[in-house]
């Protein structure tokens, strides 16, 4: 066959103007990023398409690549063709010819509207050539085949198959929100629900050194490289918060700790959001899980702040999240032993109902806002960039 391309429609546009330009400019350079590994490679793009031309690399590797990058509503293997009816008749033969069915139909597009037949003539031109060389049947309602064909500006494309792509809208365009990233199952199942539906990630850990190792780090590192295929540069921002869990063990009553530690960290991923112009919070919180996250839990510890806050995991079943986390490839980082700081005080009987009043009398026992800035103040930035 000539050399193929995939053609590439984009997602959710009732965008118009400017911000289709931003949208396809968007998509585009994330297109180009995630197949890096593909050199050779040419890209094009118009107002309706993207184009990605193939050499002789794998269509069926890349085709999955394609089919995970948000905005991309549909994706289609074409072969171009001159805009000569006589030549779109010969390469629908050759191309209807590799399918296996009895009967067929045609799909005709004309984006170029000086092509001089007018879409059904094309169809009906198409099918003729169809039924006199290879004997098959037309059937509108139920074919075997369904071949398109699209008339653009250049060049016509014609095609048998269509592939679902991701939907949404291509990352960045939306913002960027602050992830809460421990070095779990849950919260990289969360990244990348938002990096799939198109929204940019930046990342906080708590870290409480000594009590958790400087090992987890590396898996925060090793998870976000997993990222990375999705969202180039990801920043991680790593909070000291040994002082401030020390002093929540002195001050707190026990079965209160881990409710005070998350009113803690909500505090201070706000700031944190604002001072990096994410426009929100995100968690890996699935409601139930554990006793911090039964409902009651999440309404008080979320009484600290007015931030919006998204759980893209709130109601996903636990069996669910660890199937997404081993097909993207972030299970086996995540079981590798570590000390959470939320494991390591674990209390014996958390509270599952804790009362926004009782933390408000803990939390007025010590002066913890300056132990709060000086957190926000001694924030570690670290990119987590590809291996060049
Ligand atoms: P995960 O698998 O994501 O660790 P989990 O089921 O262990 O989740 P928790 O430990 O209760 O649940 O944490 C719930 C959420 O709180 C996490 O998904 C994460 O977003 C945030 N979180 C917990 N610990 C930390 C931490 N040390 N640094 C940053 N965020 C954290
Ligand atoms: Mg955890």
């Amino acid at each position: 066959m000539n050399a193929s391309y995939f053609m590439i429609r984009f997602g959710e546009l009732s965008t118009k103007g400017e911000n289709k330009k931003i949208f396809i400019d968007c998509l585009y350079r994330n297109i180009k990023h995630a197949l890096k590994p593909y050199p050779s490679l040419k890209f094009e793009k118009n107002r309706d398409h993207i184009f990605v031309r193939l050499n002789d690399e794998d269509a069926d590797a890349i085709l999955p690549i394609l089919q995970e990058i948000p905005g991309i509503q549909r994706i289609s293997l074409v072969v171009p063709c001159e805009k000569e009816q006589e030549k779109i008749n010969a390469l629908a033969v050759e191309l209807v010819k590799e399918e296996e069915g009895k009967s067929f139909k045609i799909e005709a597009k004309r984006i170029d509207k000086l092509y001089p037949l007018q879409s059904y003539d094309i169809c009906v031109a198409t099918a003729d050539a169809i039924i006199d060389n290879l004997g098959l049947e037309v059937d509108v309602h139920n074919p075997d085949i369904v071949l398109h064909v699209e008339i653009g500006f250049e060049s016509a494309f014609l095609y048998c198959h269509e592939y679902e792509g991701a939907g949404g809208y291509p990352l960045g365009m939306n913002g960027k929100v602050l992830l809460l990233l421990s070095g779990g199952i849950d919260s990289p199942v969360a990244a990348y629900s938002l990096l799939r539906r198109g929204i940019k990630i930046e990342c906080l850990h708590f870290a409480s050194p000594p009590y958790t190792s400087e090992a987890v780090l590396d898996k925060l590192k090793d998870l976000l490289d997993v990222m990375n295929a999705y969202q180039e540069r990801i920043k991680l921002n790593v909070a000291p918060f040994t002082k401030i869990q020390e002093s929540i063990y002195k001050y707190v009553d026990e079965p209160y700790c881990i409710t005070i530690m998350r009113r803690m960290m909500m505090r201070i991923a706000e700031r944190v959001a604002k001072k990096t112009n994410c426009k929100a919070i995100a968690t890996g919180e699935s409601i139930g899980q554990v006793a911090s996250q039964t409902l009651d839990s999440m309404v008080t510890i979320n009484n600290v702040t007015n931030y919006p806050i998204i759980r893209p995991l709130a109601v996903e079943d636990k069996v669910k999240i660890i199937n997404t986390a081993k097909r993207i490839g972030t299970f086996e980082i995540s079981i590798r032993p570590y000390e959470d700081c939320c494991t390591i005080f674990k209390p014996k009987k958390p509270k599952t109902k804790p009362k926004i009043s009782e933390c408000e009398y803990f939390e007025s026992k010590w002066d913890w806002a300056s132990q709060i800035d000086e957190c926000v103040a001694s924030l570690e930035g670290i990119i987590i960039a590809e291996e060049e």
